[in-house]
């Protein structure tokens, strides 16, 4: 069983479809991609998983408890699209605060805080204002934040949609640190580029249904 599963998760607003019967697993330690245009369903199915949107039919889990479970969040971190700070926290402060949310004790807490702003390349500027921050340090403190309370998956919307290519570079180099630590990956885009460079494994996802699975070396190959 993988440590996220979608179970025939259908989600239906009014009349819209927007998941439709979508079944997947990702194994512990994967990076996995989610692909599709805009409008495709791929934030409600990361809501379904987060257990913010229950579904209309169908099961998510994550580390083998129900999405709708208190407990799984415990282990989720996540980073949503365009995620914007209050300015007048400090960088350090904001992820001291999110350590203390996850459960942290303050040494850990201010511990934790330091080693993610390393990790993301902020060491320098945790002591900054985050209202001094530009759009690419704020979405890499994002990442910090998701992943401070040292959480065994995390969930990364579009995250580098922010960033000029040498953020990108350096997000996609902390995802396989990641990797490496033994963490498990979701990471949701339309960037192709974006996926094809770390993930293991990926589904394009159209019209709310997952249309392909696999490796995207298999699916670039064609039937
Ligand atoms: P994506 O993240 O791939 O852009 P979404 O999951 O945001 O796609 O949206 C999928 C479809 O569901 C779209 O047609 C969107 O308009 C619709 N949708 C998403 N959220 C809601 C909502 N809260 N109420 C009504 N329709 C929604
Ligand atoms: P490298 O050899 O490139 O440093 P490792 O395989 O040692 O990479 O990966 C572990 C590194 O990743 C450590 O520096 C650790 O602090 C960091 N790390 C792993 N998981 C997390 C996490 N969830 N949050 C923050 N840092 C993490």
């Amino acid at each position: 069983m993988g440590i996220i599963e979608a179970r025939n998760l259908t989600k239906v607003y009014g009349r819209q479809v927007a998941c439709r019967e979508i079944c997947l697993s990702v194994e512990e330690g994967q990076i996995f991609g989610l692909l599709g245009p805009n409008g495709a369903g791929k934030s409600t199915l990361v809501k379904m998983l987060l257990g913010l949107v229950h579904p209309t039919s169908g099961e998510a889990r994550v580390a083998g408890r129900s999405s709708l479970d208190p407990r799984s969040r415990r282990e989720v971190g996540f980073l949503p699209e365009n995620f914007r700070f209050h300015g007048w926290l400090k960088g350090q402060e904001l992820l001291i605060f999110h350590a203390r949310l996850a459960g942290l004790g303050v040494e850990d807490a201010w511990r934790r805080a330091d080693e993610v702003l390393e990790l993301v390349g902020l060491a320098g500027d945790g002591r900054k204002l985050v209202a001094n921050y530009s759009k690419g340090m704020q979405q890499r403190l994002g990442l910090a934040a998701a992943l401070v309370g040292d959480p065994r998956v995390v969930f990364l919307d579009e995250p580098t949609s922010a960033l000029d290519p040498l953020g990108r570079r350096r997000v996609r180099e902390i995802l396989l640190m990641l990797k490496r630590a033994g963490k498990t990956i979701f990471l949701n885009s339309h960037l192709l580029s974006e996926v094809e460079q770390v993930c293991d494994r990926v589904a394009i996802i159209n019209r709310g249904a997952v249309v392909a699975e696999g490796r995207l070396t298999d699916l670039l190959a064609g039937p």
